[in-house]
């Protein structure tokens, strides 16, 4: 007698290994779990595929290589040639106050999730969020700046906001706590006003502003092409100070949607292999930073 007939499919699964360039020693508080989380995600979606990281390059299928600038000529943050064993992955930029800055780790998680949709044979798509999209929203990590100003006098600071608003969380002090400093977010230009000694405009909203403190923390949400100026006070004690100001952004980064592989392993990409993937930017913005598009 025939009760039943079972048949038990064996699920296909794909195994693979990938060895991760050590991470730099500027990089470790924001990149460390970035790879980790960038495979779980795939696996995630994808339960037929399970990556395993390896220090040994012999047996990795593919190997994560980190850079930590670009540079402005290629507009770049991450980078894979078709059929390589090779991911690139940016860590940072110059792009705005040509000074170096760290992206955030959702930032390198990103780029990293997308370049190794890349190597598991998936070209670009036009969904904006999906994570195949060739252009990367880019946060920066906490950023600091500082500068030497005579007691009395002006400096400023600026933001790198080119497409929208930005809420900062910032912070400001200076070397010498006997010294106290009024600080302004303003639109761009009223740096001149001030240090001509003529009335200019300045955010209100409470914690865009601070008077007579010797350091301050302060959230505010900065309009494009902002700067924040701070004015130490004439001193007994000192004629100049250093004055440090340290800037994150508040904000949440959006999520991607991971696709599942068509054929659950890597397709072929013969015709393509030894392309290097898109390159371009999305658009020409040189001082951008905040939500600019990049190409990844
Ligand atoms: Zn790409």
């Amino acid at each position: 007698m025939i009760a039943g007939f079972h048949q038990v499919f064996a699920k296909q699964e794909y195994v693979y290994y990938v060895y991760v360039d050590p991470i730099p020693y500027y990089a470790t508080s924001y990149a460390s779990d970035a790879i980790p989380n960038a495979i779980s995600t795939w696996e995630h979606a994808n339960p037929q595929i399970k990556f395993y990281l390896t220090n040994n390059t012999r047996q990795a299928n593919f190997e994560i290589q980190w850079i930590k600038d670009y540079g402005d000529v290629r507009y770049t943050v991450g980078e894979y040639v078709i059929g390589s064993p090779l991911i690139q992955v940016g860590l940072g930029d110059s792009r705005c106050m040509n000074q170096w800055e760290p992206y955030s780790s959702s930032t390198v998680t990103h780029i990293a999730e997308h370049e190794i949709g890349h190597w598991l044979g998936l070209p670009h798509t036009q969904n904006q969020n999906n994570i195949m999209y060739p252009f990367s929203i880019i946060q920066y990590g906490a950023f600091s700046q500082s500068r030497a100003v005579d007691t009395g006098g002006w400096t400023f600071f600026s933001t790198c906001n080119s497409e929208k608003s930005i809420t900062y969380d910032y912070s400001i002090d200076t070397d010498n706590l006997a010294v106290s400093f009024n600080a302004y977010f303003a639109p761009s230009g009223a740096e001149i006003q001030a240090s001509m000694g003529q009335p200019f405009s300045y955010y209100t909203e409470v914690g865009c502003s601070a008077k007579n403190v010797n350091a301050f923390n302060g959230v505010c949400i900065v309009p494009v092409n902002s700067i924040l100026l701070v004015n130490p006070l004439e001193s007994h004690f000192a004629s100049s100070v250093t004055v440090y100001v340290d800037m994150q952004e508040k904000v949440s980064y959006p999520k991607s949607i991971i696709p599942v592989l068509p054929h659950g392993a890597i397709p072929e990409f013969s015709s393509l292999a030894g392309m290097i993937i898109t390159i371009s930017i999305f658009g020409v913005i040189i001082i951008s930073r905040n939500k600019s598009k990049f190409s990844v």
